[in-house]
This record gives C-alpha cells, structure tokens and sequence, in this order.
C-alpha cells in the first residue's frame, strides 16, 4: 500500500468513525478471520464498528473471538442496510468485486461510505478510494496484520486479534503449507503466537470438531473420485441427494477437493456440488505449480480467485457440467503435461 494512502489512512481514523467491515459470501476462515481482526483492532481504536456478513457459515468458526457479534445480511437485512448507509468507512475484505457479495451488492454499490480494500485475489475491480490489494499475500488475514503495522500500530495486536488472525492465515495457506506462505508468514504467525493466539486449539477448533455424517460424506466424496491420468487431473461430484443423506451442514465439503490434488501426478483437481436450493453446481478447483484454475474459471465457470484456488458456478445439471469440464480440459493438455 503507497505510503501516502497509509497517511490518509491515518488521518482518517485519528477521530471516531462509523465503520462497517464486510466479508464474501458463504465466508471461509480467511474472511471470518480477517473481518474479527480488525473488528477488535478498530474497536480497540475507539470506533464504532459492525461486521456484516451476507450469509451463515459454517459452525467450526463460530468460537472466534467477537463471532456473537457479526449480522448476517440474509436474516438482518434491515439493520445491515441502515448501518451500511450510515457508515463513514466501509472496509471489503478477502474479496475484491461487489458481486461477490450476493444479495448486498446493490447496497453496497449505492453506499457513499468510503471504501478501503483489503484482499488478495486477482483483477480487483475499482470502486475503492484505498486500495490495499496484493495477489502475492497468503491470506487477507496476513495483509491486516501488514495493515496495522503499517499504521504503526503493531503494539495494539492481543490475543483476541491474534487469534482471528491465525486462523485465516491457517485456513488460507492450507496450514502453512501452500506455496504462498512464505518467511514473513511465518514471521507474523510468530508475532501472533507471542501475542496469545494458542495455535494449537486453533487447529483444534477448526479442524477437529467433525461430525460422524461429515467423515461418511468424505467416505462418499472418496468413493466418487475420478481420475484422467494422461490429463493429470481428478474430479468429484456431491449430488443432492448424496448430501441430504449425510444431512449436509455448511462447511461440511470444506477442503474436500484437496484430496483429488493429493494423488501422485495430479495437477487439477476438481470438486461438483450440486446445489437445488440456488439451482447451481458450486464448482471447486484446485492446481499445482504455475496451471491457473482462476483463468479457468473465469474463462468457463463464470469464477475466479487465485492461481491455485479457485471457485465458479454452472447453471447446468451435474452430469453436464462434469461434461463440459472434460470437454474442455483437452484444450489445456499442453499446461496440464508441463507441470
Ligand atoms: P472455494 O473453491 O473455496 O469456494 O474458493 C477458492 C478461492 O476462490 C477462494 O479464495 C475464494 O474466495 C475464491 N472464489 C470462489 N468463488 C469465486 C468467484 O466466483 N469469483 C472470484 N473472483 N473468486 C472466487
Ligand atoms: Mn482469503
């Protein structure tokens, strides 16, 4: 972030301000995170500050520090949208287009708060004044402990912030195993670790409080998964039908796609859900090395995202748009075998 907005930054928040801070829709830790961090930094600073997500998310984020105070659009969308035209500052996080924001998108676009960015996925769109935006960072979560040093306020990280923090970085770098963690991430995770964030209950938290039904609803995605060996790729599908069987919970297909992208030689790893309620496929995909599945899904699944992480949609049945992936892959045959 330049210097001079840093300053304006600065001055800005030298008084009290009516804040709003906003995530993506269906937030994951990294948004949850993020959106907590610098909840409990700005309150801490004296202002007036509202998390407002669009939608639930899933429950094994919900012991975050500051979690019982987050409005969810999609149950509150009065208050949210009082608070939103009030707001002097609107802080979008881990996301960088207001579409990606669902049914708050039109609010938004018409709110006259001021917008300040801060994320890490590619082709930002323009609507901010400030825009702290860099694809190279492993996580939002990174980039707001980066905001508040850079703001000379460091000091000011507990063990709340801390806390927060950690677990976006955690969730976003696959626990600090993703090609974009780097010395300063774990450099910072030092600082949060000294600063009280307990990493250990953390991982606990987050990925230790499955269900019986979301293990057997792994054992089914498992038992789906295909793989096209001369394309280095491995996909797999979740029909309705499948997930009503394991009375399917928010966040319970988390991470699932990973393990297509864990066999021996795989590049692309794809993960189908279908979704009646929407009336789409949630599409998940997932690469190794320099094979981008954000072009991929902004070319053919109307996403994005990140280099190896990616999301999009596809208004076809599951069976047609497993068809349409495999159709198309043949094109990237060459960016596939180069790996
Ligand atoms: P997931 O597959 O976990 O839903 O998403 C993978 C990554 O891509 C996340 O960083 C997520 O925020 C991002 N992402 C998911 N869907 C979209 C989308 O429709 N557009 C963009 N730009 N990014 C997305
Ligand atoms: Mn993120």
């Amino acid at each position: 972030m330049k210097k001079q907005d840093i300053a304006s930054i600065k001055q800005l928040l030298s008084t009290k301000k009516k804040i709003v801070i906003v995530p993506h829709k269906n937030p994951d830790g990294d948004a949850i995170g993020s959106t907590l961090g610098l909840y409990h930094y700005l309150i801490k600073s004296g202002h007036k500050v509202n998390v407002l997500v669009p939608n639930d998310y899933p429950s094994f984020l919900k012991w975050i520090p500051g979690n019982e105070t987050i409005l969810k659009y999609d149950y509150q969308s009065g208050v949210c949208d009082a608070l939103i035209k009030d707001a002097d500052i609107i802080f979008t996080l881990d996301f960088n287009a207001f579409h990606r924001t669902g049914d708050m998108e039109s609010v938004l676009t018409e709110s006259n708060g001021l917008k300040i960015m801060i994320d890490h996925h590619q082709a930002p769109d323009d609507y901010a004044t400030y825009m702290y935006s860099d694809v190279s960072m492993s996580s939002t979560c990174e980039m707001v402990y980066h905001f508040i040093d850079m703001l000379g306020n460091a000091d000011a990280v507990d063990s709340n912030i801390a806390t927060c923090l950690y677990v976006g970085i955690m969730t976003d770098t696959g626990s600090f195993r993703f090609p974009s963690t780097t010395s300063t991430t774990h450099n910072i995770v030092a600082k949060l670790i000294e600063k009280g964030a307990n990493n250990s209950d953390i991982h606990n938290n987050v990925y230790d409080t499955n269900s019986y039904e979301r293990l057997q609803l792994l054992g089914c995605a498992l038992s789906n998964l295909k793989v096209i060996p001369e394309l280095r790729t491995a996909y797999i599908t979740l029909s309705q039908n499948e997930l009503q069987k394991y009375n399917y919970k928010k966040g319970d297909t988390e991470g699932v796609v990973n393990y297509g992208l864990s066999l021996d030689g795989i590049v692309l790893a794809a993960i189908f859900i279908e979704d009646r309620n929407e009336g789409i496929i949630k599409i998940s995909l997932r690469s190794k090395g320099s094979f981008s599945v954000n072009e991929m899904s902004r070319a053919h699944f109307g996403g994005g995202g990140h280099t190896n992480a990616a999301g999009g949609k596809s208004y076809l049945s599951l069976e047609k748009t497993v068809e349409k992936f495999i159709s198309i892959l043949p094109t990237y045959n060459k960016a596939l075998n180069n790996e």
